[in-house]
C-alpha cells in the first residue's frame, strides 16, 4: 500500500484522534513497516495498549495478551515482531522455538513481571508443596516455568477453577489474585518473605495464596477518582481492569480483560464511558467507534507499553532487533503451563 493510501487508511479512522501533521509522517512509518513486513515475511502482533497511530496501521493482530498468544501459536511467518511488552515476545518464543521473535524496545518491561523471580515460585511450592501454581501471563518465562498452568486477566477464574484444587497459588498479581478470590468465593493469604523464609498467620483458613505484585498503572486508580467521576458525570458507565483493586472493581460498573471492556462498549450504548486501564486503549476505542463518547484519566500511563514506537518497529525490522530468547529446558517446562492456559480458553 504506497504511503499515500496508508494516509488515506489511517485519516480515515484517525482524524479526530491524531492531528494531521503527524498522521502523515507516521503513515509514511507504517507504509515502510508494511513493506518490509512482507519482504522479510513477518507477522506484527500489536496489544491494544499500542498508541492510535501504530495500533490502527500496521499489526496484522490486535488484542489481549490470551488472543495474541493464540496468534503467536498459529503463525507460519518466519519473524514475529510483538508490539507490546518483553513477557508477551518471550510467550511468543516459548510457543515458536523455530521463529525469530522481536521486541522493537528492549527496555519495554512489566512491574508485574518484575515482582516475583523463579526462586520466589520455589520457595512458596516448598512452603506449600503438592499446591498447584497459577502465574499470570505478565510473568517472564523462568517464572512460568516453575508453574502449573498460565492465566491471563481474561480466563483467570476458569483457570483456577479448573483445577478442582482445595488450594491454589496464584502469582503474582496480588489485585487480580483478590479479584479471583473474590468472585471464586476463595479466602487469599499473602505471605512476606522474612529472611529466605516465607511468613503468614497459620491460624487463617485460605484457599488461595497470592502475591505482593502490582501493576504500575491500575493500582493507582482510585474509588475517589470513580467518586470524582460520578458526580460530574452522574450516567457514566465505569469500566475497570482486574488488575485495579477489589474496591475500585466493586465501585464499578463493569470489570474484564482489555478485550472484554472493548466487547462491552461495543455492545452497549452509554452517554459517557470511563475506561481505568492504559489510556491509548480509549483512544483506539474513539478511533473505531466515535460515537462511543469515552472518558479517560490519561495522568496514568504504563511506560513499558509507551516505549513501543512506530520508529523502534521500523528499526526492529531493518536491523533484526531486538532478539527475544529463552532457554531451552526453560522455554519446554514454561511451553507446558502456556499450552494448558490455551487449552482452557
Ligand atoms: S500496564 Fe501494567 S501490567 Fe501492563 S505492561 Fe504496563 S505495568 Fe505491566
Amino acid at each position: 500500500m504506497p504511503a499515500e493510501e496508508m494516509y488515506a487508511k489511517m485519516k480515515t479512522l484517525l482524524r479526530n484522534v491524531v492531528p494531521d501533521v503527524e498522521l502523515r509522517y507516521k503513515a509514511e512509518l507504517a507504509d515502510q513497516i508494511n513493506r518490509l513486513k512482507v519482504e522479510r515475511n513477518a507477522v506484527i502482533l500489536g496489544h491494544n495498549y499500542m498508541e492510535p497511530a501504530l495500533y490502527h496501521s500496521i499489526p496484522d493482530f490486535v488484542g489481549d495478551s490470551l488472543f495474541l498468544a493464540r496468534q503467536a501459536a498459529r503463525t507460519d511467518k518466519d519473524i514475529i515482531v510483538f508490539c507490546g511488552v518483553k513477557f508477551m515476545a518471550e510467550t511468543a518464543k516459548i510457543l515458536n522455538p523455530g521463529r525469530t521473535v522481536l521486541l522493537p524496545a528492549i527496555k519495554a518491561g512489566c512491574s508485574l513481571a518484575e515482582s516475583i523471580t523463579a526462586a520466589d515460585v520455589r520457595l512458596l511450592k516448598k512452603r506449600f508443596p503438592g499446591v498447584p501454581v497459577v502465574t499470570y501471563v505478565n510473568t517472564y518465562a523462568d517464572v512460568k516455568a516453575e508453574s502449573d498452568i498460565c492465566c491471563t486477566s481474561g480466563n483467570a477464574v476458569e483457570v483456577v477453577q479448573s483445577l478442582h484444587s482445595p488450594t491454589v497459588i496464584f502469582l503474582p498479581d496480588e489485585y487480580l489474585a483478590a479479584n479471583v478470590a473474590r468472585e471464586t468465593g476463595k479466602h487469599i493469604i499473602f505471605p512476606t518473605l522474612g529472611a529466605k523464609r516465607l511468613e503468614f498467620d497459620t491460624s487463617l483458613d485460605y484457599q488461595m495464596v497470592g502475591w505482593r505484585g502490582r501493576c504500575e498503572v491500575h493500582e493507582k486508580f482510585t474509588v475517589a477518582d470513580i467518586r470524582a467521576v460520578r458526580e460530574q458525570f452522574p450516567d457514566v458507565i465505569i469500566l475497570s481492569h482486574p488488575e485495579c483493586s477489589p474496591e475500585v472493581v466493586a465501585a464499578s460498573d463493569y470489570s474484564g480483560s482489555t478485550t472484554a471492556m472493548i466487547q462491552y462498549i461495543e455492545r452497549t450504548s452509554a452517554p459517557h464511558y470511563l475506561l481505568l486501564t492504559e489510556c491509548a486503549m480509549g483512544d483506539n476505542i474513539i478511533a473505531a467507534h466515535p460515537e462511543k463518547p469515552m472518558l479517560r484519566l490519561c495522568s496514568v500511563r504504563c511506560p513499558h507499553m509507551n516505549l513501543i514506537t512506530l520508529e523502534d518497529t521500523l528499526k526492529s525490522l531493518q536491523l533484526t532487533r531486538y532478539v527475544i530468547d529463552v532457554p531451552e529446558p526453560v522455554r519446554l517446562r514454561a511451553l507446558q503451563a502456556v499450552e494448558r492456559m490455551i487449552a482452557i480458553g
